[in-house]
């Protein structure tokens, strides 16, 4: 497993270093998004996870994973964000993050989070009861996080795939934005919803025909949005 640290603080990413090596991870460290971002291009990167903090001189974190899924790179990532700040924590999801952690933290949690971040992809593929399912006419696996739209397989991000699943769940009823930052974020705040609203536009992509006119992820004005399968 090597795993991406993109940290400017240097004692933090030392020590960010020295405790996943000690748990038998690879470390690579980079200072900003520029770098880390070069990193990806042109090749697979061999990184198996990203720590991404948000704060970086130069391009910031929501900048960088939002380029990293842009280009179809779906490693899971979690992202470092200030305590004080809930808002970053949605923007951070909705720019295609997996997990956060708030700063400061402890080194501990970070590692059990980072664990669990792997953890969750490997039960995601292993234990899925229903492995695939139809919107719209695209298959979802969630065996492999993969949607497949005419022919073509494209991967997931997690935070994409739960809320797949959630809404499937609640096939049929409205579901509100604070649900949806509450069950699939597991973020608490009276925090701004658009962030929500991006991810949604983002999701309609992949399974609307006209993402403009959806027909399967459909807004329930004053409420949230409501699923109907096709
Ligand atoms: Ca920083």
């Amino acid at each position: 497993m090597h795993v991406l640290v993109v940290e400017d603080e240097q004692h933090l990413a030392e020590g960010l270093r020295f405790n996943l090596e000690a748990e038998g991870f690879d470390v690579t460290v980079r200072e900003n998004g520029e770098d880390a971002l070069a990193d990806f291009e042109g090749k697979r990167s061999g990184y198996d996870l990203l720590v991404l903090d948000v704060m970086l001189p130069g391009i910031d974190g929501f900048e960088v994973i939002r380029r990293l899924r842009e280009a179809r790179h779906f490693l899971p990532t979690l992202m470092l964000t200030a305590r004080s700040r809930p808002d970053d924590v949605v923007k951070g999801i909705a720019a295609g993050a997996d997990d956060y952690l708030a700063k400061p933290f402890d080194l501990g949690v970070l590692i059990a989070r980072i664990k669990g971040l792997i953890r969750r992809r490997v039960w995601m593929g292993a234990s899925e009861p229903a492995e695939q399912i139809r919107i719209n006419g695209r298959l979802i696996d969630f065996k492999t996080l993969e949607i497949e739209v005419d022919g073509e397989r494209q991967p997931l991000t997690l935070m994409e795939v739960n809320l797949l699943k959630y809404l499937i769940e609640h096939e049929g009823e409205a579901v509100s934005r604070a649900d949806l930052l509450d069950k699939v974020w597991q973020v608490q705040s009276d925090t701004d919803t658009r962030a929500i609203d991006n991810f949604i536009v983002r999701l309609r992509k992949y399974i609307e025909t006209d993402p403009a006119h959806p027909e399967c992820l459909l807004t329930v004005r004053g409420v949230g949005y409501r699923l109907n399968r096709g």
